[in-house]
């Protein structure tokens, strides 16, 4: 089953995936998590990628899609996978419709994690990483030193992306570029949305209840 989790940036998608691919068995795909290994390894695409991360802006559909398709092209992706940061615009859309076609499967469903800018912009604003593993941590919501130190260490960093000038334009990118994709999958009856602004866990139970109505 090929699962779309779809949403602003700070909208959880991420935390969520994790939590409903060890749940499902979905194995998660994160091109945002794609692009910082490739960042960490030193690759040309790394680099390349860092250019318009560290400013807010989509990595050129070009590139982003022959790295997506080379991933779900892998053995470990035939059972199906759910996608998260992917598709960001309706050209990527489409190059997934027609890369799965060819394989005889489909997207069973994207999942819509619905959150307003308001809240968006007041997540974004604290939220920091483990300069170790990346495990991510919000100031106010879920802060690093709430319990025992994450590795050992309470450095924190802040992605250059969730700097205050980089979210303006990550916002706007995704008025502009990511939220057409509501109605282009609204159009193929395949759009699900949850309420984003509950609980992490409830976001957590509806996005499951949303799966399990398509896979029965
Ligand atoms: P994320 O971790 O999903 O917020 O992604 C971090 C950054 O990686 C984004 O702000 C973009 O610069 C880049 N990126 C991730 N996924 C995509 C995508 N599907 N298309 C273009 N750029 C992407």
């Amino acid at each position: 089953m090929y699962v779309i989790l779809l949403g602003p940036p700070g909208a959880g998608k991420g935390t969520q995936a994790v939590q409903t691919a060890e749940r499902t068995g979905l194995l998660h795909l994160s091109t945002g998590d794609m692009f910082r290994e490739n960042l960490r390894n030193g690759t040309e695409l790394g680099n390349l990628a860092k250019t318009y991360m560290d400013q807010g802006e989509l990595v050129p559909d070009d590139v982003t899609i022959r790295m997506l398709l080379e991933r779900i092209g892998r053995d470990d992706a035939r059972a199906g996978c759910l996608f998260d940061g992917f598709p960001r615009t309706v050209e990527q859309a489409k190059a997934l419709d027609e890369a799965l076609s060819e394989q005889g499967n489909e997207i069973a469903v994207t999942i819509l994690i619905d959150v307003s800018n308001e809240e968006i912009t007041r997540r974004l604003g604290g939220r920091v990483s483990c300069a170790t593993c990346g495990s991510v941590f919000h100031e106010i919501f879920n802060p690093p030193n709430a319990g025992s130190p994450c590795c050992g260490t309470v450095k924190m960093i802040q992605r250059d992306d969730d700097k205050p000038e980089a979210i303006a334009n990550r916002l706007q990118v995704y008025a502009d570029q990511t939220e057409p994709l509501v109605d282009y999958y609204n159009q193929t009856g395949k759009l699900a949305s949850v309420n984003g602004e509950q609980s992490s866990q409830a976001v957590g139970e509806d996005l499951l209840t949303a799966l399990q109505a398509v896979s029965s």
